[in-house]
């Protein structure tokens, strides 16, 4: 990808602080998907590293990561799995738990989502601490499927969240 659009894309990330409590600069991605030019070039790039690396799935987590995950899935011509949390799917599920700044979270997959030994690439708009993109690939393996890959929009490497994701291959557009 040409600097010049990097550059864009990067300035249409809108930081807001405090949000959604104090202490927390929110990355808010809706100025760069209501863009035109630039979420198509997202897509594509986010997809890029993984286009020859046989993934037969893309898992997205709500609800940000379904708008990246979705497109990304056509671009690589695999399927959608839309991870959920807790109670929103309708069919038998497999769930994983996270920790929290303060308690824990789960996360649930359709348990026929990803057959055994299915590649699989998992897609989120930030990975921070990493509990949210490694209960993900836990519900892969959980099917018997393989986390091959890790695409982010945005990495905040401080909080060391690729060290959550063991041997799976990260890419992140975007790092600050
Ligand atoms: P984590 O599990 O700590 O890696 O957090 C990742 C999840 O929380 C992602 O689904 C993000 O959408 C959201 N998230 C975490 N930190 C931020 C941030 N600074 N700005 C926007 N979203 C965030």
């Amino acid at each position: 990808m040409k600097d010049e659009i990097l550059k864009k894309i990067s300035a249409a990330v809108r930081d807001i602080p405090d949000f959604p409590k104090k202490g927390i600069l929110f990355k808010d991605i809706m100025p760069l998907l209501g863009d035109a030019e630039l979420f198509p070039e997202v897509i594509k790039a986010m997809a890029a590293p993984f286009r020859n690396a046989g993934i037969t799935k893309v898992l997205g987590s709500e609800s940000r990561g379904f708008l990246l995950a979705a497109p990304i899935a056509m671009e690589l011509k695999a399927g959608l799995v839309p991870v959920r949390k807790k109670g929103k799917l309708p069919y038998k599920t497999v769930s994983a738990s996270y920790a929290l700044e303060y308690g824990t979270d789960t996360l649930e997959i359709h348990e026929d989502a990803i057959k055994p030994g299915e590649k699989v690439l998992i897609v989120d708009d930030v990975l921070a601490t990493g509990g949210t993109a490694a209960a993900m690939k836990e519900l892969v393996e959980k099917l018997g499927g393989s986390a091959v890959g890790v695409s982010m929009l945005i990495e905040l490497p401080v909080l060391n969240g690729k060290e959550k994701l063991g041997d799976s291959r990260l890419f992140s557009l975007l790092k600050y």
